[in-house]
């Protein structure tokens, strides 16, 4: 297993040291309910707050707006549903959304559409999955209920313009969420420079263990919770608080920022030397866009022609380097993905090679080694041939 090869960081990333000891510090404590009077339960309510302190912080958030979730398909269910309902109870009837979103964020405004009959509008990305705020402005009415751009894709890194989106749709009057899931490991978020009313964040994305994650919620701007309980957390999310995981995705947070500028420089100079290496290949090229101001440092997807595309992911894998196939979020990862079809990328296989806090210049030399002998082999010997591929190296 040594030399075997991670890089699906943008499917989930490793949890940092820091998280982990905080995870199981606070397993280590007295265990109770943090909605409890008593001083276990306070104890507990403690470590949630301060987790909430941390994370609305590095957001530029107030700890009012800060909603922990059991990770970023909850969070985005939760700002596109709770502020779709509310706004409905307002007289809206449409949404807008990009259509490279996560499907957490469209299915769940296609899912209002259908059951609420809502009118909804997605926006297609330009060839590299950008979304133009000027198609998002033209898409908006006066009964929008809500506008909802990813801050980052999570197939081709591309980086939208949400400040741009989030100035002018404040002064129409329309709510905006970002998914900023993807963004938050190398990339700046402020709500208030942003002017977003509603953002979700997945620790596992960067360095927070699986299964927490943060709505960011403008108090003032009203939301119908999605699942009905105990009201814990502002009322808009109930269930227990999940204590441990809240206090690590806090410490993760706040580990995620103070290394965001060295992590940026370093996944970029990676990123740029994986890239060049796929490109010796003969029939690779890179979708994004060029600009590097304009996509993740830690994303490189590449288009390969010649080469069946889960027979591709399956070979590599065997050979010891794990990528992914367009995107490893959703289940059954065969069908075309949603994002390269908006983008109208064409290619015979595409994979996702994303980059993370752990990875190596080793990892770099590793990954273009197998790339190069898996992709060779399996142009001259067929999907038969990657039986033998485990030898690579
Ligand atoms: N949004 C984006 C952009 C993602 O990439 C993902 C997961 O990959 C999610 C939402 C879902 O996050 P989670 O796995 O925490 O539910």
């Amino acid at each position: 297993m040594t030399d075997r090869c991670y890089l699906d960081h943008a499917a989930s990333t490793p949890p940092r040291p820091e998280a982990v000891a905080a995870l199981r510090r606070r397993l280590d404590e007295p265990a109770a309910n943090a909605s409890a009077a008593h001083a276990a339960g306070q104890a507990v309510r403690t470590a949630v707050e301060e987790a909430r302190e941390q994370v609305a912080e590095a957001l530029n958030a107030h700890p009012g707006d800060i909603v922990f979730t059991s990770g970023g398909t909850e969070a985005d269910n939760l700002a596109v549903k709770g502020l779709g309902w509310a706004r409905i109870e307002d007289g809206a009837r449409h949404l807008v959304v990009s259509a490279v979103e996560h499907p957490a964020v469209l299915d769940s405004a296609r899912w209002l559409a259908a059951h609420e009959g809502l009118e909804l509008t997605e926006v297609a990305p330009d060839p590299d999955g950008r979304v133009d705020p000027d198609r998002v402005l033209e898409a908006v009415r006066d009964d929008t209920a809500l506008v909802s751009v990813m801050a980052a894709n999570n197939v081709l890194g591309t980086v939208n313009d949400v400040a741009e989106l989030g100035r002018r749709l404040r002064s129409r009057g329309v709510p905006l969420h970002t998914d900023a899931v993807q963004a938050f490991a190398t990339q700046p978020v402020d709500v208030e420079a942003w002017q977003v009313d509603a953002l979700s964040l997945s620790a596992h994305k960067f360095g927070g263990p699986q299964g927490v994650g943060v709505a960011y919620l403008r108090r003032g701007v009203p939301v119908v919770p999605v699942a009905h309980g105990g009201g814990q957390d502002r009322g808009v999310r109930s269930g227990t608080f999940a204590a441990a995981l809240d206090a690590a995705c806090g410490v993760a947070v706040e580990r995620a920022v103070a290394e965001r500028p060295g992590l940026g420089a370093r996944l970029a100079r990676l990123g740029d030397r994986l890239a060049a290496g796929l490109l010796q290949v003969d029939g690779v090229r890179r979708n994004g866009p060029a600009d590097p101001g304009h996509r993740l440092p830690s994303h490189v997807h590449v288009a390969i022609d010649g080469v069946d595309g889960e027979a591709l992911v399956f070979a590599l894998d065997r050979a010891g380097l794990m990528v992914s196939a367009g995107s490893a979020c959703h289940a059954g990862a065969s069908e075309r993905d949603h994002v390269l079809d908006a983008a109208g990328i064409e290619a015979d296989a595409a994979v996702r090679l994303s980059l993370g806090w752990t990875t190596t210049e080793g990892d770099v030399d590793r990954a273009l080694e197998v790339f190069t002998t898996v992709v060779e082999r399996l142009r001259r010997d067929g999907a038969g041939g990657f039986l033998e591929l485990e030898e690579v190296g």
